[in-house]
């Protein structure tokens, strides 16, 4: 656990940028213009290129080039980004997340009422 005001470490800085990277997929257009599909590949490929943990954004760079952003509608590009989390996971030996609970996870929350308050 950390304290308030101290700085991030890796593992906040991922989990802040994991809520940031799903839910922007989640709210992403379900039929997105040619100018949403350029700036969220160009969101990935700066992201690549700044994120302040270097090894990470090695391998994030690496993942681009192999698996570039599926970015045609809402639906494809959340698993897209579900399975590039899916790829860090399996690096730092953590479990895979189901894909097809992302739209309960980061949008419409759980269907037993946990989410709602
Ligand atoms: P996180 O992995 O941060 O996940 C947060 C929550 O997201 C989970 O509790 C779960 O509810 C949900 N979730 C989990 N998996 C998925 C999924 N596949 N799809 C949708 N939702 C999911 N750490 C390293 O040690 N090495 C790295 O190389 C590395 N690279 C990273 C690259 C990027 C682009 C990012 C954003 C982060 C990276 N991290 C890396 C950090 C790492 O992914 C975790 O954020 C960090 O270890 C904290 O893990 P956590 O267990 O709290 O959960």
């Amino acid at each position: 656990a950390k304290l308030h005001g101290c700085p991030v470490d890796k593992d906040e800085l991922g989990r802040s940028t994991w809520n940031l990277l799903h839910t922007m997929s989640v709210y992403y257009p379900e039929k997105p213009t040619e100018d949403d599909k350029s700036r969220a590949k160009s969101f990935m490929t700066i992201l690549g290129q700044t994120y302040p943990c270097d090894f990470c954004a090695k391998d994030l760079r690496k993942d681009l080039k192999s698996d570039p952003p599926k970015v045609e509608n809402r639906q494809e590009f959340a698993l897209w980004m579900c399975q590039l989390h899916n790829k860090v996971n399996e690096k730092t030996g953590k479990k895979a997340f189901n894909c097809k609970n992302v739209m309960e996870r980061w949008r419409d929350g759980w269907k037993d009422g946990s989410c709602d308050y």
